[in-house]
């Protein structure tokens, strides 16, 4: 086992992993911007290193400066933590040739699922469905349209690098085509240096269902059931829940062994997220997150496997400690994304938390680096807290949530707490009938509808 790991995060998800490291005695090394120094990542880990000023180019995606820290502290492995540089296969070859092992997956899997297209031939291949669309990438506007004809409308446009729901564009009709392939273009060119693009039939109310997967080094595969993140915001996710109120037990063990089958079938290791989009009664593959997912606890709150620990131990080569029929689910858990943005603008509010105050009991789990006097800084991503609430069943999480929102205090800043509070009262909600795009029709005021 590793005796000391380098956290190449910061905030919430850096002390996430911290706690893993701790309860495994297992020393841990803070990186952090000069913006950071304050930051509660940095006042936990037995050691830090600055790595550079506040743009995350020059810190936190540095990579001759993080691989120096993990060097000069002595650290024998690098864990990415969640955005930054987690997904980036080049780091995670760098990590390793410097003699550091790399908690995640191997680059040559980084690499194949960071690529929408050569992601989607693997999983056609591993007998995964996937959304109807181009079999590569588009080339040419006449092939656009004769794709589009025999798919049939509305089509979506999406980067084949994308990321954050960035550089897909739909259109309803051929004469919205060339205007969507134009915009995806600049802003997948803009967002990923990488203009490429290709076209799936856009599905009209599907969920958003994500299955957890845990694999190591020796062939052992088993998946953690499924996540409905169905309740977005320009393709950003808000809250999630586990289970999903719209899968039965039969289609959860239909999906969760096509899933392993795919894992075992691509030799893959780690912790991944295959996410797909659901629709009357049918699956299809979306794409596969080769790392730790923000909403990661509900899978925990629901299996009791702390995901971060096995995550390292595999990366160390240790062979997973269960197998499927381990693998039990209870209750029902529900995250809600806190950002520190104006909750009807969404406008980032960054600035000094004036008082704090987390809620607690039973079933109830924070994830936040915040503390009473911290300055929010400007510069980076605006979640600052996740509540994560536990129940026996459905009703019983909704109702402990609810509780708990009204506790929760976070002064001096703007937050979305309220819009959490909101949509707790609302019917469609609580009867667990949304689709992927419900969330902005309600903040609309149904004006979509
Ligand atoms: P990203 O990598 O940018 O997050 P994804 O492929 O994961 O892109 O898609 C993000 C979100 O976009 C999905 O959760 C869903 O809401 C929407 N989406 C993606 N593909 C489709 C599709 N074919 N039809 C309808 N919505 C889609």
């Amino acid at each position: 086992m590793f005796e000391k790991i380098l956290i190449a995060n910061r905030g919430e998800i850096a002390l996430r992993i911290h706690r893993a490291c701790r309860e495994m005695g297992i020393q841990t090394v803070a990186i952090h911007s000069t913006a950071d120094a304050n930051a509660m990542h940095v006042r936990l880990a037995d050691e830090s290193v600055c790595i550079g000023p506040p743009p995350p180019g020059q810190s936190y995606l540095n990579i001759p400066a993080i691989i120096s820290a993990a060097t000069i502290t002595g650290a024998d492995a690098i864990h990415p933590g969640v955005g930054f540089l987690s997904e980036n296969a080049g780091f995670a070859e760098i990590v390793e040739a410097h003699g550091f092992a790399f908690i995640g997956p191997s680059p040559d899997h980084i690499r194949m699922m960071g690529d929408k297209i050569t992601a989607k031939r693997a999983m056609i291949d591993a007998g995964v469905p996937c959304v109807p669309g181009s079999d590569g990438a588009i080339t040419s506007e006449e092939q656009a349209r004769a794709l589009s004809d025999k798919i049939g409308y509305p089509v979506l446009v999406k980067a084949t690098g994308g990321g954050g729901g960035r550089g897909m564009k739909v259109a309803r009709s051929a004469d919205q085509l060339a205007e969507a392939l134009h915009l995806a273009k600049s802003e997948a060119k803009a967002a990923f240096g990488n203009d490429e693009v290709y076209i799936e039939k856009y599905l009209d109310k599907p969920r958003h269902i994500e299955v957890q997967v845990l694999a190591d080094n020796h062939g052992n595969a088993v998946h953690l059931g499924e996540r409905d993140c169905s309740l977005q915001r320009r393709h950003q996710k808000v809250l999630e829940e586990a289970p999903s109120p719209a899968l039965n037990a039969a289609e959860r063990e239909k999906l969760g062994a096509v899933v392993v089958k795919a894992i075992e079938t691509l030799g893959y290791r780690s912790v991944g997220t295959l996410e797909f989009l659901y629709e009357n009664g049918e699956f299809y593959f979306i794409e596969m997150n080769t790392r730790l997912q923000v909403e990661h606890p509900i899978t925990e709150m629901i299996t009791g496997i702390d995901l971060v620990r096995e995550q390292i131990r595999v990366a160390s080569g240790a062979k997973l400690g269960f197998d499927q029929s381990h693998i039990k689910f209870y209750g029902h858990a529900i995250e809600c994304r806190v950002n520190a943005e104006d909750p009807l603008t969404f406008q980032p509010s960054p600035g000094k938390v004036t008082d704090y105050h987390a809620p607690g009991g039973l079933g109830v789990r924070v994830d936040s680096a915040l503390y009473s006097g911290y300055s929010i800084p400007p510069y980076y991503d605006s979640l600052v807290s996740k509540l994560v609430v536990h129940g026996r069943n459905r009703a019983e999480c909704l109702m402990r949530l609810r509780r708990t929102l009204e506790e929760y205090v976070i002064g001096g800043v703007k937050t979305t707490i309220p819009l959490h509070r909101r949509l707790l009262a609302e019917k469609a909600f609580i009867d667990g009938d949304y689709d992927i795009h419900w969330l902005e029709r309600w903040m609309d005021g149904g004006k979509r509808d």
